[in-house]
């Protein structure tokens, strides 16, 4: 309601290892620290002063967090509506499974049937705002579709680059919002050298995870908006089906900003990279089992936002399940599609795979005693089952 809830408090990019930083004015096409090599730049803002009166109660989106966001000038943004998705009470899954406080964050809810709309729809907006023509990203699929339709939304052009066994309609949804859609053999590490090719050959700005910084910035709101509609006190756990990571470096830089500004107390959520056992780098780099992921080679799987072998950003997603005291876990094909029809049936959401992963990933965690049965316990459904079927 108060108008300066929509005035950016934006600061800068800044290297989260140097320090060294760079302006949010100009066009990074290789958004990383250049001083100390690979690593993502995360956005900085002034947060003195910011209270939960200057979250904007009119706007029913993520852009009810304006002021958290980079965008400088509100006329550049580009929105479908994304964000402000419900909490609901898995109330069956809890009787079933003797939980008291199970709750499904359900991103199915967001343009384009998945929380990639958030990121998105803030790095087309920014995009947007820097005069960038041109988009391009290689994706597992539900980026590919997410920045298709803001791109047609903006007016400007969008270039996917997708593993061409992905179910078809993640390709209809790109070629029917005007894209260029281009099928490469392999998984995305495949299409991200297809892309480094293309980039070449004609100029397009590289909105891949992380590499830009401003989809994280969308993916942050997720952050808030557990906090808000849970009243300012967090879960105990969060179960996040990790591919790129971006949902959960950004959930973590959002619970930061908040307990900064003295919005929510300090205890934070245990925060849990859930994984498929196709492509599990991030488990096997948690579980020191080898040194990183630069050189790991997955598997395709049926949840295919998860089929990410190398992630740029591991280091934060490590760092972020460090300081949480959380844990990376890898369950199988069969039991996620198995999960899958047991929480669509149960709790009437067509789940995605990514999302149906994080069942039998609490259950064991149950089993093993990280989790405690009465604990409040969050899971993030990234998206939505239908392009699966
Ligand atoms: C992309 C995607 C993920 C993984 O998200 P990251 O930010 O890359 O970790 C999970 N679930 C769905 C449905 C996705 O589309």
């Amino acid at each position: 309601m108060m108008a300066t809830g929509t005035a950016s408090r934006v600061l800068q990019l800044q290297c989260p290892v140097c320090e060294h930083s760079f302006r949010v004015t100009e066009v990074n096409t290789f958004a990383r620290c250049e001083h100390c090599g690979e690593n993502p730049l995360l956005t900085t803002y002034n947060l003195e002063g910011l209270t939960i009166h200057d979250i904007d109660q009119t706007t029913r989106s993520m852009w009810r967090y304006a002021a958290l966001l980079p965008l400088l000038d509100q006329r550049n943004k580009v929105t479908l509506g994304e964000g402000w998705t419900p909490i609901l009470k898995a109330e069956r899954l809890s009787k079933r499974y003797h939980l008291s406080n199970l709750f499904i964050k359900d991103e199915s809810a967001n343009p384009t049937g998945s929380f990639k709309a958030r990121g998105l729809s803030m790095a087309v907006s920014k995009a947007l705002e820097l005069g960038i023509e041109t988009c391009i990203v290689p994706t597992a699929g539900n980026a590919g579709g997410a920045l298709s339709a803001y791109c047609a939304k903006a007016g400007m052009k969008a270039i996917v680059v997708m593993p061409r066994h992905t179910p078809v309609a993640f390709k209809k949804e790109c070629t029917f919002f005007g894209a260029e859609v281009i099928e490469v053999d392999g998984l995305i590490s495949d299409c991200a050298k297809k892309v480094a090719q293309l980039k070449q050959l004609q100029p397009c700005f590289d909105i891949s995870t992380m590499k830009e910084p401003y989809r994280l910035e969308g993916k942050k709101t997720m952050g808030y908006e557990i906090a808000e509609q849970f009243n300012w006190v967090l879960p105990d756990v969060i179960l996040y089906p990790t591919g790129g990571g971006t949902g959960l470096i950004g959930m973590w830089k959002a619970f930061q900003e908040m307990k900064t500004m003295g919005w929510v107390s300090e205890k934070m959520p245990r925060m849990v990279a859930v994984q498929a056992q196709n492509c599990m780098p991030v488990v096997l780099s948690f579980e020191q089992r080898h040194e990183h992921s630069k050189n790991y080679c997955g598997k395709a799987t049926f949840a295919n936002g998860l089929a990410v072998p190398n992630p740029f950003a591991e280091k934060l997603i490590l760092q972020t399940l460090c300081e949480s005291r959380g844990t990376a876990i890898a369950v199988s094909d069969p039991e996620i599609q198995a999960a899958m029809k047991e929480i669509s049936s149960a709790e009437g959401i067509l789940i995605s795979p990514e999302g149906a992963a994080l069942l039998p990933a609490l259950l064991q965690l149950i089993e093993q005693g990280v989790i405690d049965s009465d604990e409040k316990i969050l899971l993030l459904n990234t998206g939505s089952g239908y392009k699966y079927l």
